[in-house]
C-alpha cells in the first residue's frame, strides 16, 4: 500500500532477499539487517521499498510486509542462483530494471540507502543520471576479506574501487562497529562521511527464557553441556576451529559435552561442500556422537537453540559485526568469540562473555571450559548478557537513528540548490521530525 502523505525511500540489497529464509548459503546477516531496518523504518512513518535480484521464477515479485514496506524482486541475470563472485556482470540488468520500476509505477526515490558492494555500484550508477542521496551499509569488505583468502576472485579490484568510491561520493556510509569505522579510514580512504549505526536484534523475540523449558521442547538431554554455533556453513566462519576446540576438551576429559550446529546448506553448493569438509573433520575426530547438526532453524524456534545453550560460540576469521552474537547474549547465554572486526565492540569480556584469538584451538577450548565449569559466574553473565543488549542492539533504535540521519541527509539536500528539472524529496514530510543533533 503507497501512501501519499509518506516520504518514499529505497534499501536495496543485491543478492541478499529481505524476504527469504536466513541460515543458508545466500541468506545470513544482511538479509536480516534489511529486514528488520525496513519494517522498523516504516513503524516511524516511511514508505519503504526493498529490492533485491529475484533468484527464483516462482518468487512473488512483489512481497508486502506490512502496509508501508515490501521486498520487490527485479530482473537481473537468470532467475536461479548465481554465485556473489558472478554477479557483477547482471548488476546494469539491475539498474535498469529499477528505473523501469520507478517509471511503471510513478515513483522516484529521494533517498537510497546501499547495502554491500554490489548495490554500492547500483547506487553510483543511479546517482549519475538523478538527484537521489545515498547511503550505504557495507556488511562485508572487500579490504578485509582479501587478507585472508588465497585467491582473489576476478572481480575483487572492481570491489576495492566501488568500496572507496561509495565512501568518497555517497552523502554517507554507515559503520556498524567502531572497528568498522577505523578499517574504512585506515584500509578504504580518510574521504567521506562515516557514521557509526549498529546493527540490531528483535528483544522480544530473543529474550531470556528458561532452560530446562527449552531442552525440554527441543527434547534435548537436561544433563548434557551444550556447545552452540549458529550461522552459515563458510570456511570463514571458523567452525573448524570450533570442532576441533570440542575434541581438545574430550581429550581433556570433558565427556557430557554435545556440540549443536545450526546452519543450513544445500549439496553441490559452496555451503554443502564446507558442511561435508566439517563433517568429515568430526568423523576423523572421533566426535561422531558428541556433534548434532540441526540444520537451518528459523527465528521463530532459534531462541530456544541459544536458551538450550550453555555457551555459544562465534569463532570467525572475521565479523564485520556478527548478528548472532547480539542473539545469543539476548536470550542470555553468554559466548566465546574470535577477537575480531564487530565481536570486539558488542561483547564484554569477562561479563558477557570472552573474547579469544581467532582460529586459536587451545584458547576456544580454555573459554568454553571456563564458562562449562563456573556455573556462578555463567549465571552472573546471563543477566549482563541480556541487559548489554536490550540497552545496545534493538532493531527499533538502529532504525531510530537511521530514521534521523535520513531526514538530516534529505533536509540538507534541500537546503542546497538544485536543478529545476530535478525533482525534490516532499519537503513536508522530510522537514516533518526533529533533526539530529549529529553532525556531519
Ligand atoms: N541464521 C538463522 N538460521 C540458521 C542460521 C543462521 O536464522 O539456521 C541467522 C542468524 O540468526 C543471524 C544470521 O543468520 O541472524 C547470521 O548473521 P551474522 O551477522 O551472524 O552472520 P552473516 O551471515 O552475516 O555472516
Amino acid at each position: 500500500m503507497q501512501s501519499l502523505n509518506r516520504q518514499a525511500i529505497a534499501l536495496i540489497s543485491d543478492h541478499a532477499d529481505p524476504a527469504a529464509a536466513v541460515g543458508g548459503e545466500e541468506a545470513g546477516g544482511q538479509n536480516v539487517y534489511v529486514r528488520h531496518v525496513g519494517e522498523n523504518l516504516a513503524t516511524l512513518g516511511w514508505q519503504v521499498d526493498m529490492f533485491t535480484r529475484k533468484v527464483h521464477s516462482d518468487d512473488a515479485d512483489i512481497v508486502q510486509h506490512s502496509p508501508h514496506c515490501r521486498t520487490i524482486r527485479l530482473r537481473a541475470g537468470a532467475e536461479s542462483y548465481i554465485p556473489r563472485d558472478k554477479l557483477f556482470d547482471h548488476m546494469p540488468e539491475f539498474v535498469q530494471s529499477f528505473q523501469a520500476f520507478q517509471r511503471t509505477h510513478g515513483l522516484n526515490y529521494p533517498l537510497i540507502h546501499t547495502n554491500y558492494w554490489l548495490s554500492a555500484w547500483v547506487g553510483l550508477e543511479l546517482q549519475k543520471t538523478s538527484a537521489i542521496q545515498l547511503l550505504h551499509t557495507y556488511h562485508s569488505l572487500g579490504a578485509v576479506k582479501y587478507q585472508s583468502v588465497q585467491n582473489r576472485p576476478q572481480s575483487a579490484d572492481t570491489r576495492l574501487k566501488v568500496e572507496r568510491e561509495i565512501l568518497e561520493k555517497a552523502n554517507c556510509v554507515i559503520a556498524t562497529s567502531p572497528q568498522e569505522e577505523n578499517t574504512l579510514r585506515s584500509q578504504v580512504s580518510t574521504h567521506g562521511k562515516i557514521e557509526m549505526i549498529p546493527c540490531g536484534t528483535d528483544t522480544s523475540n530473543f529474550r531470556l527464557m528458561s532452560k530446562l523449558d527449552a531442552r525440554r521442547q527441543l527434547q534435548l538431554n537436561l544433563h548434557e553441556q551444550i556447545v552452540l554455533y549458529v550461522g552459515r556453513f563458510d570456511p570463514r566462519k571458523g567452525i573448524e576451529t570450533l570442532v576441533r576446540a570440542c575434541a581438545l576438551l574430550k581429550e581433556k576429559g570433558v565427556n557430557n559435552l554435545k556440540l549443536m550446529i545450526v546452519g543450513g546448506s544445500s549439496p553441490h553448493m559452496p555451503d554443502g561442500e564446507e558442511r561435508n569438509r566439517i563433517e568429515k573433520i568430526v568423523c576423523e575426530l572421533g566426535l561422531k556422537s558428541e556433534v548434532m547438526f540441526a540444520g537451518q532453524i528459523g527465528h521463530d524456534v532459534l531462541p530456544l537453540y541459544y536458551t538450550a545453550a550453555d555457551v555459544c560460540v562465534i569463532p570467525s576469521h572475521y565479523e564485520p559485526f556478527g548478528l548472532v552474537a547480539i542473539e545469543a547474549m539476548a536470550c542470555g547465554t553468554p559466548v566465546v568469540a574470535s577477537d575480531v572486526g564487530g565481536l570486539k565492540f558488542t561483547i564484554i569480556p569477562e561479563e558477557t562473555g570472552l573474547l579469544v584469538p581467532p582460529q586459536d584451538i587451545n584458547a576456544f577450548a580454555h573459554g568454553i571450559h571456563r564458562i562449562l565449569f563456573d556455573e556462578l559466574w555463567a549465571r552472573k553473565m546471563r543477566k549482563q548478557a541480556s541487559a548489554n543488549v536490550i540497552q545496545r542492539f534493538t532493531w527499533g533504535g538502529v532504525a531510530i537513528q537511521l530514521s534521523e540521519l535520513y531526514r538530516h541527509v534529505l533536509a540538507q539536500s534541500i537546503m542546497h540548490e538544485q536543478p529545476r528539472n530535478l525533482r525534490k524529496p516532499d519537503l513536508k514530510n522530510v522537514l516533518n521530525s526533529s533533526f539530529s543533533k549529529k553532525s556531519f
